[in-house]
């Protein structure tokens, strides 16, 4: 394992995370069969006796769930013990009908799924190394719904079990983090791993929950609970970051404590006092066998599927694109296929990637009901790059047609027969036209002295004259050339 190196000056800031990722991927619960789709169902519907814990029951555990949570260790260069070994977590809560979780626990010789792994950030130039303590295989409690604007101000509290028993992968890392801008790297990049093995859509609703503990250079350890969502992470952090900052200014002492991130408000509040580790009284959780797991973690090795990082290294290897503009095609998976369809359509490779990154992904990030992609295949980028390439459009005019290509879904060379931009017009042809315009348009030149639109009726206006067959930058250059000379 690479060294870990923690050379920042960042205050002495250290942040550590404590990740829960649901296994959504599955399709029941983890030791029984309900489902594991338990979103927008009427609460307490999705229980059986097993998950609410009911006397006499007894888990069964599921097997892709294991098989799962060995591929995430496997991710995050983890190490893997020979057998698994369930443990119970005892708390009292009402989101928890046991009173106890079903978890993994790393003593008494017996280790979590994963262990002592690690995952490096590719932050700019600097390679930092953040350790994976551990990562164990759990379930998810019920969920509690606070009926009011916020935890501290509730008058009631309901309880939908609807979630209990969901298999859960707890992802814990060491306190290696010196800013919430390396969380956020570190996140959007187990993000991109989980897609990559496809065990867990971090998109949905609650499927990714993040706790931090944050803490100055020796100072009280400050945990935050309840991050519900990836994004909402780095806000929390730097909310705590500037509320310690504030007491230690002031001489006030921090004092490790558990706070609550409040998401409407966005600010951390005062929650209850955190329990040691002893109060949870871990023992063997005896209804669940040991389950032998060495002879399976070679084969599902074989089986992972190319994670980022392999598949950033590829595209700079097999199409010569630069490691930045692979990375931002890998963050997104969707692209990264779409772009190697591209490329089996026309091998310019470095053009189509910048194609995509640059201004359709622009489109993409500006399409909130998702109907670019439904409308541009990769045939139509593979297209529009070919034609650029063969000098029959320009640069610009490719920016035109992506806009109409995005509008409409018509394939780049049709778009081009339509606007008869093929041929172009010559300089001189176009002096002429424009010149026509003006005489016959007096009224829309008076308004274009004062008001810039009316220049685009001028445009639309010499367009029709040239059949299409000009650029308009150009058509717009010679029009305010000619207006503002003549007047
Ligand atoms: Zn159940
Ligand atoms: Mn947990």
């Amino acid at each position: 394992m690479p060294s870990s190196n923690n050379n920042s000056n960042n205050e002495h800031i250290k942040i550590g995370l404590e990740i829960h990722c649901q296994l959504t991927a599955l399709k029941s619960k983890l030791f029984c069969p309900c489902s594991s789709d338990y979103r927008g169902k009427e609460p307490n519907s999705n229980v059986c006796p097993i998950c609410m814990g009911l006397p006499g029951t007894l888990p069964l555990l599921n097997k892709k769930a294991v098989e799962y949570a060995i591929m995430i260790a496997l991710a995050l260069n983890c190490s893997i013990p020979e057998r698994l070994v369930f443990y119970r977590k005892n708390y009292f809560y009402p989101d928890l009908p046991k009173n106890f979780q079903i978890t993994q626990y790393n003593s008494y010789e017996q280790a979590s799924v994963g262990s002592n792994g690690y995952l490096e950030l590719d932050d700019g130039d600097a390679k930092r190394i953040i350790r994976i303590r551990r990562v164990q295989l759990e379930e998810d409690p019920g969920r509690l719904v606070y009926e009011s604007i916020s935890i501290d101000r509730a008058n009631y509290t309901l309880v939908d079990y609807n979630r209990a028993g969901v298999a859960l992968v707890e992802i814990v890392t060491e306190p290696d983090f010196n800013s919430p801008g390396e969380v956020r790297v570190f996140l959007n990049k187990l993000a991109s791993i989980l897609e990559h093995l496809g065990v867990c859509n971090t998109e949905l609703e609650g499927a990714v929950r993040c706790d931090a503990n944050v803490s100055f250079a020796d100072n009280a350890k400050v945990e935050i609970k309840n991050i519900n969502s990836f994004k909402e992470v780095e806000r929390a952090i730097v909310f705590e970051i500037t509320r310690q900052k504030s007491l230690l200014a002031r001489g006030i002492k921090v004092t490790s404590e558990t706070r609550h991130w409040d998401d409407v408000r966005r600010i951390t509040i005062q929650s209850r006092a955190k329990e040691e580790e002893q109060d949870y009284r871990y023992f063997p959780e005896q209804d669940i066998p040991a389950v032998h797991i060495a002879d399976k973690i070679d084969a599902i090795k074989e089986g992972l599927p190319e994670l980022p990082d392999e598949k950033v290294s590829r595209f700079v290897r097999e199409y010569s694109l630069p490691e930045y503009t692979a990375r931002i095609l890998v963050n997104n998976m969707y692209l990264a296929g779409f772009f190697e369809e591209c490329v089996k359509h026309y091998s310019n490779a470095r053009e189509i990637a910048n194609w995509i990154i640059s201004d359709l992904k622009g489109y993409i990030d500006r399409d909130k009901d998702n109907i670019v992609l439904t409308r541009v295949t990769p045939k139509h980028i593979a297209e529009l790059v070919m034609l650029i390439d063969s000098n029959k459009i320009s640069r610009s005019m490719a920016k035109q047609i992506m806009h109409i290509m995005v509008a409409s879904g018509d394939m780049p060379s049709s778009i081009v027969k339509n606007m008869c931009i093929d041929g172009i017009t010559s300089k001189d042809e176009l002096r002429e036209i424009v010149k026509r315009v003006i005489i016959e348009e007096q009224k829309a030149v008076k308004d274009a002295m004062i008001n810039e639109k009316a220049f685009n009726y001028l445009l639309g206006k010499v367009m029709r004259y040239a059949k299409g067959r000009a650029e308009p930058t150009l058509v717009l250059e010679l029009l305010k050339d000619m207006i503002t000379n003549n007047k």
